[in-house]
């Protein structure tokens, strides 16, 4: 898997505040940083993650009646998975074999019902940030997401994200703290990671129960 800094996202960010994202020449562009979400190891690696939490979650059994979980996975379809990843795109889930309760485990890869990667939603909004609507297609064409997509994500972080349990729990834990309209590109950088692949997998950890109603309820 290689290996991208943090600081070319800082750097990114600069630039997108400049309005110039795509004009310079520095080591690591926009593209390479969004390879990241064509690369089939990060994505492996955030798969692992969730089976290793989806095996916690089926060994405690239904959070309701106690029961035993049994599988129930089903398949996602994000628009920016290539067709030949069938593993990545398995939604974990499972069914009480008594109750019948459906228990759906949080999740680094999927981020609510979103059509793309969650890490998409989170790489290519950080990437938004201070960026005017008609600065955005270029954005838009590289990380193949229309621009009124990216500008309701935008809109989410800064709106329906601050009003969730997660960030409100989340948002003690940074001092200083996180301004609201630094979102979501603030946390990759309040990570203690220098890389962008350890940045986002962190993010994602964080942000995993907003893909879940299921758990522990
Ligand atoms: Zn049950």
């Amino acid at each position: 898997m290689r290996v991208w800094g943090l600081s070319a996202l800082k750097e990114l960010d600069w630039q997108a505040l400049q309005g110039r994202v795509f004009g310079f020449p520095t080591k690591d562009s926009p593209i390479m940083c969004q390879t990241i979400l064509q690369d089939p190891a990060f994505f492996k690696f955030l798969l692992h993650i969730d089976q290793d939490h989806a095996a916690t979650i089926r060994l405690r059994g239904c959070s309701r009646c106690g029961g035993p979980l049994h599988q129930a996975h089903y398949e996602r379809k994000p628009r920016d998975a290539p067709s030949t990843w069938i593993e990545e795109k398995i939604r974990f889930s499972f069914c009480c074999g008594h109750c019948r309760c459906r228990c759906t485990p949080a999740s680094v890869r999927f981020l609510g019902r979103r059509v793309y990667w969650g890490a998409t939603v989170l790489l290519a909004t950080a990437l938004c940030h201070g960026r005017a609507l008609r600065r955005s297609h270029p954005l838009s064409q590289s990380f193949g997401v229309p621009v009124q997509t990216l500008q309701r994500w935008r809109q989410w972080w800064l709106t329906e994200f601050t009003t969730t349990p997660v960030w409100q729990t989340l948002r003690g834990r940074f001092l200083p703290p996180v301004e609201t309209h630094a979102l979501p590109g603030e946390l990759l950088q309040r990570t203690r990671s220098t890389i962008l692949q350890d940045s986002m997998t962190q993010v994602m950890r964080w942000l995993a129960p907003l893909g879940t109603l299921t758990e522990g309820r």
